[in-house]
């Protein structure tokens, strides 16, 4: 099955940009995942085509008009795709999430520019606010090009080798262990002799060690997640 992706956007032209390279070009290129591009311009009022307008109360920038991006939004079958508008006001974008939306149908996604969208189109139809992180982009092109990538390498096929996406950085719950490789030695710095021990339960508990570490010290609000999880498991159930 295709994953289906549709982008409205101010700018079709960055579109499939990076997401034309390597793993991801090619599953665009092998029907794993399609992308259609809605140009918002084209359902502009007047003569040149606006889509925005000055806030109502006053202040700096320009707001989306909801009568443009509905038109917009009505033109594009939903097909049981959620719609998401990229924002930072959104929920942030979580592995789990990811995994979620790549396991559906697609998802339709609006790109926003300017000080964003009138806060009515959001609420009539129902979009679900995604954020990328809590920093603020110029616009929803790059941050859709971020969810599309994660969703992407996901899809059945896309990735070479899909047993290393069950091991990486929040599948487990925590961080991802340290990675080495050739040489052996670089600038005066070992591989940890356990990794060429051939030991594979030894290095297995290296890596979980070292994976609970680094994330304890870089994130202990992953941390705590994971140590609860693993207390609820642990727990009989009365
Ligand atoms: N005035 C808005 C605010 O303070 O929340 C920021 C608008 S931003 C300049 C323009 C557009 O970039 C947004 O409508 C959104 O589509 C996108 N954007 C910016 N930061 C983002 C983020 N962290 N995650 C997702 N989209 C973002």
């Amino acid at each position: 099955m295709t994953f289906k992706t549709t982008i409205l956007t101010l700018f079709p032209d960055a579109f499939p940009g990076v997401l034309g390279a390597s793993i991801i070009g090619r599953g665009l290129e092998t029907g794993a995942w399609s992308l259609e591009t809605v140009h918002l311009r084209q359902f502009g009022e007047g003569k040149h085509k606006n889509v925005d307008d000055t806030p109502a109360g006053g202040g700096a920038g320009m707001v989306m008009r909801p009568d443009v991006i509905g038109a917009a939004i009505d033109s594009v079958p939903l097909q049981g795709r959620p719609l998401l508008y990229m924002s930072p006001r959104g929920k942030t974008l979580t592995q789990a999430r990811v995994r979620e939306l790549s396991a559906g149908p697609g998802v339709v996604m609006l790109c926003g520019r300017f000080e964003g969208l009138d806060e009515r189109v959001i609420e009539a139809r129902g979009m679900e606010e995604v954020s990328i992180g809590d920093y603020v982009l110029a616009g929803g092109e790059v941050a859709a090009q971020v969810l599309l990538e994660a969703c992407v390498r996901l899809l059945p096929g896309v990735a070479g080798n899909a047993e290393s996406l069950t091991h990486e950085s929040f599948e487990t719950g925590l961080l991802e262990h340290p990675q080495y490789t050739r040489p052996r030695t670089w600038e005066g710095h070992d591989i940890p002799d356990v990794l060429l021990s051939g030991d594979h339960k030894k290095i297995e508990e290296w890596r979980r060690s070292q994976a609970e570490a680094l994330t304890k010290a870089r994130r202990p609000d992953l941390y705590a997640a994971f140590q609860n999880t693993v207390a609820t498991r642990a727990r009989p159930e009365s």
